[in-house]
């Protein structure tokens, strides 16, 4: 119940790989002919992410994984737009890849903004209009939130970038597979991905960028990628992540109808338990999404009682064992500082099944039960003991 952390690699997406962990070892750049079997196995990749997201194959560039497109997309843009203008503008729920790449880019002298969202984790489309300066050289928005699955009006934010000459780019790692992306459309300069969130291996991603984009290289040394990222390719992590890409966009209707259904099962069973929440936009949400919070409850105890259960899942209260920070997210999307610290995301995959759902709505108000029955703050009509 936790597939927006990561998924499990695909049985083919394994197969594909498996040559070129083993007899297919050739380095892409050699030009004997082991190396342009590598070479060709790449480009077919290529092909097959642009295809995902109807770009050009020249404008797919592979990197080590998303949060090295998102620190590229941004970095890349900042420092090499910097004689036109040195502001951005982001949302306050980014993934930290982008937001921690701002932040760092503040301290180089750049200027950002952070639109606030509504309730649901929506950008606003005014606030957005009047955040725009004549210095501002990017726009830098999510298509679809990690924490609460929200899908933001990212055409509409395109369009705007579009008429105002900005540059706009998307974090889209939780999209791919769930919504249908054409860059065009879109009005999207940059989009980042990662193999790892749809089937495909870990430490492997792709940064599009439109054709005639002015960015700079985040990472110099080696003429690979077009001499736009260097360093040897992660040949079998692009052929998985290719072959995974490929797969997500096959069945999409299918799947996703699946999915949401178990979603929406899962969402009106956890409300049907008291003083319970939920996180994000009920409808333009992702299909594999749900996030709520329980009142009078710590999610980190939640996940330890589910985990002992056999159930795997995820909490906004902490984003590792070291930090009890809140989660950014739902801060900014308001929810009180009080009951934050009781959120619990629940992401689903394409090999969950309604028993396992059926499962999680039968043992989680157990342990919700419990954890209120030994908690001070909760009320006493909310005790069984
Ligand atoms: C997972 C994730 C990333 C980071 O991708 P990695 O490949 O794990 O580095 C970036 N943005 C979003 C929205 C994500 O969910």
């Amino acid at each position: 119940m936790d597939n927006s952390a990561t998924t499990a690699l695909k049985k083919e997406v394994v197969t594909e790989m498996l040559p070129y962990l083993t007899e297919n070892f050739g380095n892409p750049s050699s030009i004997y002919e082991l190396g342009k079997i590598s070479k060709r196995a790449v480009e077919k990749a290529r092909e097959q992410v642009a295809g995902a997201i109807a770009a050009n194959a020249g404008e797919i560039f592979f990197t080590s994984g998303g949060t090295e497109a998102d620190n590229w997309a941004i970095k890349g843009v900042a420092f090499a737009n910097r004689q036109k203008g040195k502001h951005i503008i982001t949302s306050s729920i980014e993934h930290h890849a982008v937001l921690h790449a701002c932040k760092w880019l503040e301290g180089e002298g750049f200027e950002v903004s952070y639109l606030p969202v509504d309730e649901y984790g929506l950008v606003s489309l005014d606030a957005l209009e009047k955040a725009i300066r004549k210095d501002t050289i990017l726009i830098s928005v999510m298509l679809a939130n990690n924490e609460i699955g929200t899908i933001q009006p990212v055409e509409e934010v395109g369009r705007l970038a579009a008429e105002k000459g900005i540059y706009f780019h998307t974090d889209a790692v939780q999209a791919i597979g769930h919504v249908p992306i054409d860059v065009r459309k879109m009005n999207v300069d940059l989009l980042s991905l990662s193999g790892h969130k749809f089937g495909g291996p870990k430490g492997c991603g792709a940064l599009y960028v439109r054709k005639g984009t002015k960015i700079g290289n985040l990472l110099h040394g080696g003429a690979q990628e077009n001499k736009r990222r260097a360093g040897t390719e992660n040949v079998p992590g692009i052929v998985g992540l290719g072959k995974a890409i490929e797969i997500a966009g096959q069945d999409f209707e299918a799947r996703n109808g699946a999915l949401l259904k178990l979603r929406d099962r899962l969402i009106e069973g956890l409300l049907k338990i008291p003083k319970t929440h939920l996180n994000g936009h009920p409808e333009k949400r992702l299909p594999n999404n749900v996030n709520v919070v329980f009142e009078y409850i710590e999610g980190e105890s939640l996940l330890l009682l589910l985990n002992a259960r056999g159930i795997f899942a995820s909490t906004g209260s902490a984003c590792n064992s070291s930090s009890l920070e809140p989660s950014h997210v739902l801060t900014a999307c308001g929810v009180p500082h009080e009951i934050v610290h009781g959120s619990l995301r629940l992401s689903l995959g394409e090999a969950n099944t309604e028993e396992e759902v059926d499962r999680v709505l039968e043992l989680l108000p157990k342990a919700v039960q419990q954890l209120r029955d030994m908690s001070p703050l909760t009320p006493e009509e909310y005790r069984t003991c």
